[in-house]
C-alpha cells in the first residue's frame, strides 16, 4: 500500500499572460489561469454576410466562446461589419476573430470598419509577404491592431512556414558539428517564428498582453513536442489545435490525443478542434468535441454528462442506446436556456445502463440513473436519484417519463430557491 493518497488531476497550469478578447460588454479571458476557452471557425463564404452570421450564431449557441472567420477578399472585409451588426441584432455577442493571409495589411487598412468590428486578428507570419515587404506588411497589421486596441494571434503553421526564417535555421543547422534532423529543424523554425514575431510586435508598440501564440502542425507527436518547447520559452497564452485533424473519428481521436497530453501538463489556454465536416455535416461538432475534451478531463463543465454502458450480449435491444442518445441530445439542447436559469446544472451526471449487472451500481453514482431491463430480465427500469432507488418505470413510455424525471430534478435542484 502507498504511504500517501493517490493523486489525480492535471499538472499546475503554466503561467501565462492574460489576454482579453472583447466585444461590447462581453469579455473572454485567454491565459493568466482563466478556464481554457473553446473556439471554432466558420466555413461559409465570409462575403455571404447572412449565411456567415447564421453559422456564427449556431457555433456560439453550441458553446463556442470565440469564432474566427476568414477575411480573404475585399468583399469579405466589406461583409464583416454587416455580419457583426446582424449578430448584435440577434443578441449574439461572441467576439469575432479575422483570419488574414497575404493581403491582411491591405484589407485592414482599406476597410477600417472591418478592422473595428473584429475583436482580434490572426496573423500568419509565413503568409505576410516576401522579402523586404514582409516586415513592412507585418508592421502595418500590428499598427492597425494597436490603433484599434485589438489583440492578435501570431499563428504559425507548418504548411506555410516563413521560408526566409526556415532557410536561416537550416543554415545554422548546417554549421553544427552534428546537424539536427529535418524534424528538429522544423520544430525549431516553428517555435522561433512564433516567438520572434511576437517580440517584433512588441517592439512595434503592441502590449505583451495582447498577443496569443499558436504553432499548428498535423501530427500528434509533432504538436506535443512543439508546444512543450513553446511553453518553456515564453509566457504568451497558447492556442492549441492540430492544423488538419481529419474526418470523423480520426479527427476526433487525433485532436483528443494531442490536446489531452498538453492540457494535462498545464499547457494551453484556448483550443480549436479542426474537424473536417462530413458532407452536409454539422459545423458545430467541432465545438461539442472541444467541450467534451475539456469536460471529460475535468477541466471545465459545459453540459450535463450522460454515462451509458457500451451494451453487450446481455442486452439485445437498442432501447438503452436510444434512450442515452435522446437524453444527451435533450440535455445539450436545453443548455443555452438552462445556463442562465439553472446555475450548476452543467455538473449533473445522468447514467443510462443496459442491465442489472452494473446498472444499479453505476446509476447510484450519478445524480439520476436508470437501469433498463436486459434480455430476459423483468420489463422494469429502476430509477435512482442521488443514490437512492426512487421509482420503477415500466411500459412503452419509459423514455418520456425518464425525461420528465430529469426535468423535475433539474428544477428542484438547480432552480431558483433550490439548495443544490
Ligand atoms: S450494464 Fe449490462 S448491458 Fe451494459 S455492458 Fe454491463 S453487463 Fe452489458
Amino acid at each position: 500500500m502507498s504511504s500517501s493518497p493517490i493523486a489525480s488531476g492535471p499538472l499546475a497550469r503554466r503561467n501565462s499572460r492574460r489576454v482579453i478578447i472583447s466585444h461590447g460588454a462581453r469579455e473572454i479571458v485567454v491565459g493568466g489561469g482563466a478556464p481554457v476557452m473553446v473556439q471554432s471557425m466558420t466555413n461559409t463564404d465570409t462575403a455571404d454576410a447572412i449565411g456567415t452570421a447564421i453559422q456564427i450564431k449556431d457555433l456560439a449557441r453550441a458553446g463556442s466562446e470565440i469564432v474566427r472567420l476568414t477575411v480573404n477578399t475585399p468583399e469579405a472585409a466589406a461583409a464583416v461589419p454587416a455580419i457583426r451588426e446582424q449578430l448584435d441584432r440577434m443578441g449574439v455577442d461572441v467576439p469575432l476573430v479575422g483570419d488574414f493571409h497575404y493581403n491582411g495589411h491591405t484589407l485592414l487598412t482599406d476597410y477600417p470598419e472591418c478592422a473595428q468590428a473584429l475583436s482580434k486578428y490572426r496573423i500568419n507570419p509565413g503568409n505576410v509577404g516576401k522579402g523586404a515587404k514582409r516586415d513592412t506588411q507585418f508592421a502595418q497589421m500590428i499598427e492597425v491592431a494597436c490603433k484599434y486596441d485589438k489583440p492578435v494571434r501570431i499563428g504559425v503553421n507548418w504548411g506555410s512556414l516563413d521560408q526566409a526564417l526556415l532557410a536561416r535555421i537550416m543554415d545554422e543547422n548546417a554549421g553544427r558539428a552534428e546537424p539536427w534532423s529535418a524534424q528538429a529543424v522544423m520544430y525549431e523554425a516553428l517555435v522561433t517564428s512564433a516567438i520572434e514575431n511576437a517580440q517584433r510586435a512588441e517592439e512595434l508598440g503592441m502590449a505583451g498582453d495582447k498577443i496569443i501564440l499558436s504553432c499548428k502542425v498535423s501530427g500528434v507527436q509533432d504538436l506535443i513536442a512543439v508546444y512543450r518547447e513553446l511553453a518553456r520559452r515564453c509566457d504568451y497564452p497558447l492556442h492549441l489545435g492540430l492544423t488538419e485533424a481529419g474526418m470523423g473519428s480520426k479527427g476526433i481521436v487525433a485532436s483528443t490525443a494531442a490536446l489531452s497530453v498538453l492540457l494535462q501538463e498545464g499547457i494551453g489556454d484556448t483550443i480549436r478542434i479542426s474537424l473536417t465536416p462530413e458532407p452536409g455535416g454539422d459545423r458545430t461538432k467541432e465545438v461539442v468535441v472541444g467541450q467534451e475534451i475539456l469536460q471529460t478531463m475535468g477541466l471545465r463543465k459545459f453540459t450535463p454528462m450522460v454515462i451509458a454502458c457500451p451494451g453487450c450480449g446481455r442486452t439485445t435491444s437498442t432501447v438503452f442506446q436510444d434512450l442515452a442518445d435522446k437524453i444527451q441530445t435533450f440535455l445539450r439542447e436545453q443548455m443555452p436556456v438552462w445556463k442562465g436559469k439553472y446555475p450548476g446544472v452543467e455538473a449533473m451526471n445522468v447514467a443510462v445502463m443496459g442491465c442489472i449487472v452494473n446498472g444499479p451500481g453505476e446509476s447510484k453514482h450519478a445524480n439520476i440513473g436508470i437501469s433498463l431491463p436486459g434480455t430476459g430480465e423483468s420489463p422494469a427500469a429502476p430509477v435512482f436519484i442521488d443514490g437512492e432507488k426512487k421509482m420503477t418505470l415500466r411500459g412503452e413510455r419509459i423514455a418520456e417519463e425518464f425525461q420528465n424525471v430529469v426535468l423535475q430534478y433539474v428544477e428542484s435542484h438547480y432552480g431558483q430557491g433550490s439548495h443544490a
